[in-house]
């Protein structure tokens, strides 16, 4: 959520933060600002909008003149998103600028005590007591004001500070929000994550919580909390410039729809050697692996939908139970965790803040985990016990997709790593599943092709107030996903529910010629999904059905058909949700959404 950025050098620093910007607005959008440190002191720019919007203000950033600055794209948690509550914020003695990415718990009190003391607010923000303990707090000495100020404040931030007394120079603090510092030639950068950094640096500091750091052009010195200065391991971004922008697609969103066999094979191929799947990552002996009696899978929106896909394939292979459960729940739950409990932790980003916060619990009981995650470097990787990573590549749609296939391909390869390791997967069925996932990306391609027919059917499901998806089994879980990326993207009401539980309820909100997705790629339920869906016909609904190719039952039943390649079951999910995602993008783009920024969302949610 938020993203931030600094720099500090010889060029003008209002056209690099503005050009960061733009790489970070899909971590929030609500408004946008700059604050630059120039020959009369601080200056501040910001806007409700999009940075676009602050760009022509600005003039890109030539009427804001001097080399050292930092940048906020804004989520709103605390205070609508106006130009007054954007961000950065200023002290009553301008001599102050702060920018943050989180959430100051403690902020009510603070500002009663800063009110008490007569010092003026001017936005609704939990930020703007931070730029007042620093004026109050000042003592002449940057780091020791940042100290102290950092000192009273309770919950997640990321920090960039700029002061009026100290031309040259930033600080930057990290406590539970993500951070990243870009070390330059006679400049240097911080940024909420790579994307931002990789146009103009390949090398990064990771800062860890409770660290802070000061950049000048000439260096950048990180501190512990206690304010020691510590040496800090400078590590290579491998995301490329590219990868963060659209190359020819209309959005990002399209974009990684595509990249997806790409990113399917860079998930699968490293860990495949001579016929085996080896996780070098996760090695643990068949002894280790029997102490598990119990897998718990947590993750957050379209990450948990993919644990409820792929648990399939993880109890089916390890014959071990498995729960999938929302981390905002599991954190609260009391949960039956121990040292025998496998915690699967699934985030793109590694930074989000109720899936870290599950982690804590279920570790402090014991359990260990291993992460499932896109970015590196990220918290959950850092903490978790073991990390799987996924190797997408940037993601920038807000809107998952290769994320979520990458999340799948690794489950996948765990379930059959872990299964033959315990021995509870002959060798006849471990090679059918190999020979699947060998062709998962050639398959994933040909998924995307057989899907040509998507954009005429947007046109004819566009306009409906309200779409069912049903599935049992695998099915469902891909129902799950394929209408939260209807909603997310289209704002259209979308329902997902397992086919047969409609007669239990949601079945009386079927009318004519309301729109039903039904995901009929197992098999084995086939004729028992097709039993709900001539149910949802009888009550007027048109039926838009996925299926294997060559699959001629489901043709006489249902009004329209997408077919997919055929594929084992267990891993059918990563081809079933192709066409979810391409009738989301085509829908949404039929009736004029911002695909690759939807409202009121953010990409990596670092909020609770
Ligand atoms: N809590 C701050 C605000 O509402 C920062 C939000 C963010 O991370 O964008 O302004």
């Amino acid at each position: 959520m938020c993203g931030i950025v600094g720099f500090t050098g010889t060029q003008q620093a209002a056209s690099l933060l503005l050009e960061g910007l733009k790489k970070l607005e899909y971590r929030g959008y609500d408004s946008a600002g700059i604050a630059v440190l120039g020959d009369g002191g601080i200056r501040v720019e910001k806007i409700s909008g999009k940075v676009e919007k602050l760009c022509e203000k600005t003039m890109d950033g030539a009427a804001v003149p001097g080399s050292t600055g930092i940048g906020h794209t804004r989520w709103a948690t605390h205070g609508a998103p106006t130009d007054l509550n954007a961000h950065p914020h200023l002290s009553n003695d301008g001599r102050w600028a702060v920018v943050h990415n989180g959430i100051i718990e403690n902020y009510a009190s603070l500002r009663e005590e800063l009110t008490a003391r007569g010092c003026a607010f001017h936005s609704e923000t939990d930020t703007e007591v931070i730029v007042h303990l620093l004026e109050y707090y000042d003592a002449g000495d940057v780091k020791t004001t940042v100290m102290k100020t950092v000192a009273r404040l309770e919950g997640s931030y990321a920090l960039g500070v700029l002061c009026a007394d100290k031309p040259g120079t930033l600080f930057a603090v990290r406590e539970s929000s993500p951070l990243i510092l870009g070390v330059g030639v006679g400049e240097n950068y911080f940024a909420s994550d790579v994307t931002a950094l990789v146009s103009y640096t390949k090398n990064a500091i990771y800062l860890d919580d409770g660290e802070f750091a000061e950049l000048t052009p000439e260096g950048i010195t990180v501190y512990d909390c206690s304010g020691k200065q510590i040496e800090k391991p400078i590590s290579r971004i491998t995301w490329d410039v590219e990868a963060a922008e659209k190359g020819g697609y209309a959005h990002f969103m399209l974009k990684e729809i595509m990249e997806q066999p790409a990113a399917v094979r860079a998930a699968i191929a490293p860990r495949l050697r001579d016929g085996e799947v080896v996780l070098e990552e996760f090695d643990l002996t068949p002894e280790e692996l029997r102490e598990f009696n119990k897998i718990v899978i947590t993750a957050c929106g379209s990450a948990y939908y993919a644990g409820c896909a792929a648990r399939y394939a993880l109890e089916s292979l390890t014959r071990i139970p498995v729960e999938a459960v929302l981390a905002s729940e599991l954190r609260y739950a009391d949960p039956i965790i121990d040292e025998h409990t496998l915690l699967i932790v699934i985030s793109q980003s590694g930074e989000t803040a109720d899936t870290i916060a599950a982690m804590k619990e279920c570790r402090s009981r014991g359990a260990r985990a291993l992460a499932i995650v896109n970015v590196v470097g990220s918290t959950i990787a850092k903490t978790a016990d073991w990390t799987l990573y996924t190797w997408a590549g940037p993601e920038i749609a807000v809107a998952t997709t290769k994320g979520y296939t990458t999340q799948l391909a690794v489950l996948f390869l765990l379930a059959m790593s872990m299964g033959r390791k315990l021995g509870r997967l002959d060798d006849d069925r471990y090679a059918l599943l190999l020979y699947d996932l060998l062709r998962l990306p050639k398959l994933i391609q040909n998924a995307i092709d057989l899907n040509h027919a998507v954009p005429a059917l947007a046109k004819k499901y566009h306009d409906s107030p309200s779409l069912f998806f049903i599935g049992r089994n695998t099915d469902w879980a891909v129902a799950l996903e394929g209408a939260l990326k209807m909603k997310e993207i289209s704002y259209i009401h979308a329902e997902s529910y397992a086919a047969g539980e409609l007669k239990h309820g949601t079945i009386a909100l079927i009318e004519e010629g309301t729109p039903v997705v039904a995901v009929c790629c197992n098999e084995a339920l086939e004729d028992k999904t097709i039993s709900n869906i001539v149910e949802v016909k009888a009550r007027g609904a048109r039926v838009l059905a996925v299926a294997f190719r060559g699959d001629r039952k489901i043709v006489s039943q249902a009004n329209d058909v997408i077919f997919i390649p055929k594929i084992n079951t267990l891993f059918s999910p990563i081809l079933a949700v192709i066409p979810m995602q391409l009738l989301a993008y085509y829908v949404a783009k039929e009736n004029g959404c911002d695909i690759d920024k939807p409202k009121n969302l953010a990409k990596s949610v670092t909020v609770e």
